[in-house]
């Protein structure tokens, strides 16, 4: 006789019930799938683990003392690459997109998790398992709004795949990484991408009508190196927005709370990262966290340029005047902004020192809200590498 995993007796929950994280919930998917069972342990908003989910995947949890480490996590190779034949339509270069396929075709994998969007709506998220190259390629470009990747989950057990490349975000890794021993796989594959300041896709009209020229032919947008939001029209054309001089007053609450209270914006537990923030402007930043992630890279070395990361500036001064000037919701007049968008770009920070800043301003900005929002979780939500790297600021109370 077989058994029954417990998990199959629970039930996933109707998509308009109340999640167990409540409002910090970031919709990864998981309680839409009998996996719910697990949510407790699972959920990086109930349950932050890091720390312990590092040592099971990587095999050891980050060196506090490394300063690289202390900021990236766990790995043993960055760099800055770039396809050497973009594909179109890609958020960046395509990298994630190009090693995805590569896995499907050569047979390391036979489905991938990734997310398309929905026929009406360019930014309405839908998660699928792809089988595929052409319906990876469909899942190029971000969705930048809250999408339940897990929600597929289900269907892995059912379909019987035994190997499996997801690609996903922080939290939507987490989760998975908890419960991927009973997922039934030979080998599980991850490829993630850092990730910030994630919306629903009410928050996303919102961020889009205030910030943007024309919100309705806004295909992608990217908060760049150069300080500035990049809008890419449907006409081919680029609108420029300084950060310095985004409508902070209107877009305070627009992100979503579990984005203002994550601590996991460089995708701590996948395997190979691909995101843009470390590298010089043009190019993607990779960051192969183990052996898995270095086998995945490979597959794709011979069709990328690739140049070492470097660093420059000193971030600490600009992370310093952000603190309040985000906490008391400044804007900047737009001339104003402008000239400190050029200003910061001839002198600010570049490279991994550029990833500092990000990283800095978001833990300092995300710190501040569990403190005021939900001073209990404090201690237990916040990693340790975290702390230390808020703790090299002066905050308001
Ligand atoms: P593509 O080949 O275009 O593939 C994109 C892949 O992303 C697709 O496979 C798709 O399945 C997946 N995807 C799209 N939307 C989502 C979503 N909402 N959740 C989970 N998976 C999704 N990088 C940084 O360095 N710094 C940042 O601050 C940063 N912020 C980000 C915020 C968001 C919301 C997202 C989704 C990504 C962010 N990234 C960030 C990653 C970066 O924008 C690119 O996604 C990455 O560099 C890959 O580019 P690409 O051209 O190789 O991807
Ligand atoms: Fe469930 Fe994911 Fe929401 Fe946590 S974040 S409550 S695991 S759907």
């Amino acid at each position: 006789m077989t058994s029954v995993s417990p998990h199959k007796k629970a039930k996933a929950l109707k998509p308009t019930s109340r999640r167990p994280a409540k409002e910090l919930c970031s919709e990864c998917g998981l309680c839409d799938t009998y996996y719910i069972h697990y949510v407790k342990e699972a959920c990086a908003f109930i349950n932050q683990q890091i720390g312990e989910l590092e040592a099971q995947t990587h095999t050891r949890s980050r060196n506090l003392d490394n300063p690289d480490e202390l900021y990236f996590g766990v790995h043993q190779d960055m760099m800055a690459a770039r396809k050497q034949q973009p594909i179109e339509g890609a958020q960046w270069t395509g990298i994630v997109s190009s090693l995805a396929i590569e896995m499907l075709n050569r047979g390391l994998v036979e489905g991938v998790v990734c997310v398309q969007n929905t026929k009406e709506d360019r930014f309405q998220p839908m998660p699928i398992i792809a089988r595929t190259p052409e319906e990876i390629l469909a899942a190029r470009v971000n969705k930048p709004t809250l999408s339940p990747n897990l929600s597929v989950l289900e269907q892995i057990e059912q379909s019987g795949m035994k190997r499996l490349l997801v690609i996903g975000v922080g939290c939507q890794i987490q989760a998975l990484r908890a419960v991927e021993k009973q997922l039934g796989l030979e080998k599980l594959y991850v490829l993630g991408t850092p990730c910030v300041d994630n919306v629903t896709r009410a928050g996303l009209q919102k961020f889009l009508e205030t910030t943007s020229r024309s919100p309705e032919t806004v295909v992608h947008y990217e908060f760049m190196q150069d300080f500035r939001v990049h809008f890419k029209h449907e006409d081919g054309s680029t609108e420029m927005v300084p950060f310095f001089g985004l409508k902070t007053n209107k877009l305070k609450d627009v992100f979503a709370p579990s984005c203002m209270s994550c601590f996991d914006y460089v995708n701590s537990l996948a395997d190979l990262v691909v995101g843009y923030m470390g590298a010089p402007f043009g190019w993607q930043w990779i960051v192969v966290r183990n052996d898995t992630g270095k086998e995945m890279l490979d597959l794709v070395k011979d069709q990328l340029d690739t140049q070492p990361v470097m660093s420059q500036g000193n971030r600490k001064e600009a992370v310093q005047q952000s603190i309040p000037a985000y906490d008391k919701a400044v804007t900047l007049p737009m001339w104003a902004a402008k000239l400190m968008g050029v200003v910061i770009e001839k002198i600010g920070p570049k490279g991994l020192e550029y990833a500092r800043f990000s990283i800095d301003s978001h833990f300092t900005r995300n710190y501040l809200y569990v403190k005021r929002n939900h001073p209990e979780k404090l201690e237990a939500h916040v990693p340790e590498y975290a702390k230390r790297i808020v703790e090299q600021y002066k905050l308001p109370d």
